[in-house]
C-alpha cells in the first residue's frame, strides 16, 4: 500500500495546554481514515494542522515525499467539510460549487463539466438554482461536500459533517460518503466523537484522548481487541469485572478468577496478579437457571429493556456486581423478567484481559 499522509512526532500546544501530544500517524493512499475520540481529545486540532490552519509546534507532516509544514492552507490542495456546512449563503448552489474552481481559475467551459459532475455525485443536479437557505441541513451538507470534492483534492478532510443532521439522515449520508469516497478513491481523514459511525464508514480509526493516540487500526481490530481500558469503553459499551490470574505459563496460558468462578484463558501480553477482565454485554450469554456448568454464575435479572431488535438485561451476581448481557436473537419464551433467576456464562474465549490499571 502506498503511504500518502505521514504524521511524526506531531504536537501543538495552545498556551501551555497540550492540545495534540507526539502524535505519529501513517495514512495510505485512498484510505478513509478517522480520528475518533470524546470531546477535547484534540481530533479537530489535528485536521485543522492537516489543513494548513494551524503550525504545529513539534514534528513533520509529509503528504507523499513533500515536507508541508511550511506550505501555506491554500496550497496544500486539500478539500474541507466542516460541521456546520460553512457555504455561501449568498450564492446559490452552483455558485457555491462552482466557486473554488473560480478561484484556480479554471476555464468556464471546465467549470460547466466538473460542477455538474460533482452535483451528479451528490445528487443534487435538480437543485443548482437554489439559494443554500432553501435547502435542508442534509442538503447544504451534500453542497459541501460537493464543493471540497469539485477541486479534485488530494486529500478531503471532515470534521463532524454529519452532527447537526437528524439520526436517519446521519446513516443515509455516512453511506454515501463512504460509496463516494471510494468511488472517487480520494485520501480522507473524517473527525467524529461517534464511534458507530466511525466503525462503519472507516478503513481505519485512530481513537484518540488527552491529545494521545490511544490505538490504530481496522474497525474490528478496534472492537475485539481494544488497546486499553478506555479504549474498551469508548467503542461500544463493555462490563469490566475484577479478576486474579494465577497459572500462567510459557505459551501464556492462565487461570483468571471472576466472581469465583475459574476460566482457563490465554493472554495477549503477559500480565500477573490482579487483572480487569473485559466482556461485551452482546458476548455474555443468559442460559436458563437449571443448566450446570462449571463456568456458569448465577445471577438475577435486575432491569430488562426491550429495544425491538434486541434486549439489554442488568444481572446481579451474589457478590452484588452488575452486569449487562445485550440479546439479539429474540423469542418469546426467552423474554426474561426483573427478578427472574439466570445462569451467565461469561465467554471467556471473547473477554479481553487487562492488567489492574487498564492497559
Ligand atoms: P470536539 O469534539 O469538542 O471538537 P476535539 O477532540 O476536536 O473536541 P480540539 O478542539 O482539538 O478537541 O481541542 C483539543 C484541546 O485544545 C482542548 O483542550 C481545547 O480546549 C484546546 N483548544 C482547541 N482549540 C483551541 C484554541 N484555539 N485556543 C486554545 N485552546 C484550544
Amino acid at each position: 500500500m502506498e503511504e500518502h499522509i505521514k504524521i511524526q512526532n506531531v504536537s501543538k500546544y495552545f498556551g501551555e495546554n497540550k492540545a495534540i501530544d507526539n502524535i505519529n500517524i501513517t495514512i495510505n493512499k485512498g484510505e478513509f481514515f478517522t480520528l475518533l475520540g470524546p470531546s477535547g481529545c484534540g481530533k479537530t486540532t489535528l485536521l485543522r494542522t492537516l489543513a494548513g490552519f494551524y503550525q504545529q509546534d513539534e514534528g513533520d507532516v509529509h503528504f507523499g515525499d513533500t515536507l508541508i509544514n511550511d506550505v501555506p492552507a491554500h496550497k496544500r490542495n486539500i478539500g474541507m467539510v466542516f460541521q456546520n456546512y460553512a457555504i455561501f449563503p449568498h450564492l446559490t448552489v452552483g455558485e457555491n460549487i462552482a466557486y473554488g474552481l473560480k478561484a484556480r481559475k479554471v476555464n468556464k467551459e471546465e467549470i460547466k463539466v466538473r460542477s455538474k459532475e460533482a452535483l451528479d455525485m451528490v445528487e443534487l443536479t435538480h437543485l443548482q438554482d437554489r439559494q443554500p437557505s432553501q435547502l435542508s441541513g442534509g442538503q447544504q451538507q451534500r453542497v459541501a461536500l460537493a464543493r471540497a470534492i469539485v477541486i479534485h483534492p488530494g486529500l478531503l478532510l471532515m470534521d463532524e459533517p454529519l452532527s447537526n443532521l437528524d439520526a436517519k439522515l446521519r446513516v443515509k449520508m455516512r453511506e454515501d460518503i463512504k460509496q463516494l469516497q471510494k468511488s472517487l478513491n480520494i485520501t480522507t481523514i473524517y473527525v467524529t466523537h461517534d464511534q458507530e459511525e466511525a466503525l462503519a464508514v472507516s478503513d481505519r480509526i485512530a481513537v484518540m484522548k488527552d491529545g494521545k493516540v490511544q490505538q490504530v487500526g481496522r474497525p474490528h481490530e478496534i472492537y475485539l481487541s481494544p488497546s486499553n481500558k478506555f479504549v474498551a469503553n469508548f467503542i461500544g459499551s463493555t462490563n469490566f469485572m475484577e479478576g486474579t490470574l494465577s497459572g500462567v505459563d510459557g505459551d501464556n496460558n492462565a487461570t483468571v478468577t471472576v466472581e469465583g468462578v475459574k476460566f482457563a484463558t490465554k493472554l495477549l501480553n503477559r500480565v500477573e496478579g490482579k487483572v480487569l477482565y473485559s466482556v461485551r454485554p452482546e458476548q455474555v450469554k443468559l442460559k436458563p437457571v437449571e443448566e450446570t456448568g462449571d463456568t456458569l454464575l448465577e445471577g438475577e435479572v435486575v432491569d430488562a429493556t426491550f429495544l425491538g431488535e434486541s434486549v439489554v438485561y442488568k444481572i446481579k451476581f451474589h457478590s452484588g456486581n452488575v452486569i449487562s448481557s445485550h440479546e439479539h436473537s429474540i423469542r418469546y419464551n426467552m423474554l426474561r423478567n426483573t427478578g427472574d433467576k439466570v445462569k451467565v456464562d461469561l465467554n471467556p474465549e471473547e473477554a479481553v484481559i487487562f492488567n489492574e490499571s487498564g492497559e
